[in-house]
Order: C-alpha cells, then sequence, then structure tokens
C-alpha cells in the first residue's frame, strides 16, 4: 500500500492531504467490519407522487457512523467501496434491508415501492441479476414494488452494456424498474437513456436549486418534462426544500417530488406502517 511504499512521498504530503489519505485508509479498513458486524444502517426518505398526492415511494440511502471517524457520507463511502471492491456487499446489505421494509408494508396491505440506489459497477458482474433475484425471494418482495436507481457517472463500454442490458432487461420482465438519477449531471445521460430500459428519471438536484432564479434552468426543466411524457417516463424532482419550488414543478407537470419539503431521510423505526 501507498503508506509502506514509500515514508518520504508521505512525508512530503502537506498535513491536510495527510490527514485525508489516513481517513480514506481507515474508512477502508473499517468497513470490512462493519459489514461483518452490521453496523451500517439506511435511512428512507420519501417521494411524494402528485396524481395521487401520497408517498408511493421511498428511497433507500445508505448510513454509517463509526466511533472514531464520525459520520461517513455515502459520498466518501461509495466511491472507496468501489474500489475495494466491496460495493456488491454494501449494495446487498442496503437491498435486504430495503426490501425488507418494503415487504412489511405489503404484509401490512399498502402497497408501497422502494428505491435503491444501486452503483453500474455491481451490474457489470454477470451475477449481479441473480443476486437480486435472490434477495427478492430470501425477502419476499415482491420485484414490481422495486426499483434501482443508477447514477450516469462513466459511459459503458459496448460489450459491458450489452451484458448490463440483457441483465435488466430480465429484470424489467420481473417488473423491477430502473430510475436514471441525478439526471443532467453526468456525461452519459442521454446515452443510458436510449439504450438502457428505464422508466423514471429523477433530475440532479442542482436544477431544483436554481429553479427559482434562473430562467433558462426553468426552461430546461419544463422541456425535459415535455421530452419526458413522449418517451413515455415517470419524472421525479430531487432536493425539493420550499413550497415555490413545490408548486412551480407541479405547475409544470412534474410525476413526484422529494427533498426535504416533503421528507428528511430517516431510519425505518421512524416510518409509520399504515
Ligand atoms: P442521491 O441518490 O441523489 O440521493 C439524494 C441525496 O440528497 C441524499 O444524500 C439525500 O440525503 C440528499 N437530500 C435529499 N433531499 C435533500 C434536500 O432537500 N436538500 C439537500 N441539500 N439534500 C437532500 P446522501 O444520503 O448523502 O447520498 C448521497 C448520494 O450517495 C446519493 O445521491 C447516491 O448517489 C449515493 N448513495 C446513497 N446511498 C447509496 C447506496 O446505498 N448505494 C449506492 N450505490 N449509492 C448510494
Ligand atoms: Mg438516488
Ligand atoms: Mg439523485
Ligand atoms: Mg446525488
Amino acid at each position: 500500500d501507498v503508506i509502506s511504499q514509500g515514508g518520504g512521498r508521505i512525508a512530503s504530503l502537506s498535513a491536510e492531504s495527510h490527514k485525508i489519505l489516513n481517513r480514506r485508509l481507515e474508512i477502508d479498513r473499517k468497513m470490512y467490519t462493519a459489514l461483518d458486524r452490521n453496523t451500517l444502517q439506511v435511512a428512507y426518505q420519501p417521494q411524494l407522487d402528485i396524481k395521487s398526492n401520497s408517498i408511493n415511494c421511498y428511497e433507500a440511502l445508505i448510513r454509517w457512523e463509526d466511533e472514531e471517524l464520525g459520520v461517513i457520507s455515502p459520498d466518501e463511502l461509495i466511491p472507496i467501496a468501489e474500489e475495494n471492491g466491496l460495493i456488491e456487499e454494501v449494495g446487498a446489505f442496503v437491498a435486504e434491508e430495503a426490501m425488507t421494509f418494503a415487504t412489511k408494508w405489503h404484509r401490512a396491505g399498502t402497497e408501497m415501492n422502494i428505491s435503491i440506489n444501486s452503483s453500474i459497477r455491481e451490474s457489470l458482474n454477470p451475477q449481479w441479476k441473480n443476486r437480486l433475484l435472490s434477495i427478492l425471494n430470501e425477502t419476499g418482495c415482491p420485484a414490481n414494488k422495486v426499483s434501482l436507481e443508477f447514477t450516469e457517472k462513466f459511459a459503458l463500454k459496448a460489450e459491458e452494456e450489452q451484458s448490463v442490458i440483457t441483465q435488466m432487461s430480465e429484470l424489467q420482465s420481473l417488473g423491477l424498474q430502473f430510475t436514471l438519477d441525478d439526471f443532467g449531471s453526468g456525461y452519459a445521460s442521454l446515452r443510458y437513456l436510449q439504450h438502457l430500459p428505464i422508466t423514471s428519471i429523477k433530475f440532479d438536484r442542482v436544477f431544483i436549486d436554481t429553479l427559482l432564479s434562473n430562467s433558462k434552468t426553468q426552461q430546461l426543466i419544463e422541456g425535459m418534462i415535455q421530452f419526458s411524457k413522449t418517451m413515455n417516463l415517470y419524472t421525479i424532482a430531487e432536493g425539493v426544500r420550499n413550497e415555490q419550488q413545490f408548486e412551480l414543478l407541479k405547475e409544470m407537470g412534474i410525476d413526484a417530488v422529494q427533498g426535504h419539503f416533503i421528507g428528511k431521510p430517516v431510519p425505518a423505526e421512524q416510518i409509520e406502517i399504515k
């Protein structure tokens, strides 16, 4: 590893980068035990469907707090897990929790969807589909209650894309849905949209942030909503923080909204299953 390779290199790092590097190494090291001991958690954020004016979905978001490292945000954790290969373990953990949660609703006689963030790296494994199927089986979760959210972080190679499409299509035929998350923030969103079996798009929070102050953003979102209707896509806005944003998005014809205005992510215990 980097530390043992050369004290000289480390010594030349500034105190600040040394701290960052150390934290990364600690997160990497502690992730194994956290997975083993089940100390990772999942929070759920509601999503409001405009047409029915009700919460129709909860998004599962990973949470990790360590005694020494404090809160480790998903934005820190996920890239490290993608690098050290634990992303599949992390993904399976979140999927198990979230599907168990959805099953509770189902057994209570309420139809509630759950949305699980997934790294496209997980789908590159040919066993991806089968692992998901066995989690659905174990938890008793109906496949049509689950959607997986992908962020377009990078473009897929042609052969990777083919394997992902094949597995996704099989999952879709069982009822699973796919959402393109953080839409508009990456480089490959239109390519993903064109090739992957996606049925919803979630506009990135940066667009919602500037919606009220920037007329171009308004036109862009309005146009994207119209385009989505033509494409038969369900549209979601994330990061909605106030009533003005909410009303404007509704006027524009958005299908669903999510954000602190609707509800913050909370542990499952704090959600009443009706
Ligand atoms: P995301 O999927 O786009 O999730 C939305 C993020 O925005 C969440 O941050 C959520 O807590 C935050 N958020 C929601 N509403 C508001 C709001 O009104 N205002 C503001 N300022 N923030 C809001 P979080 O939980 O830190 O997650 C960050 C990202 O990490 C997620 O973005 C997702 O891409 C990724 N992530 C989270 N959990 C998982 C997971 O289990 N697996 C994978 N692969 N990625 C995950
Ligand atoms: Mg998401
Ligand atoms: Mg998002
Ligand atoms: Mg995001």
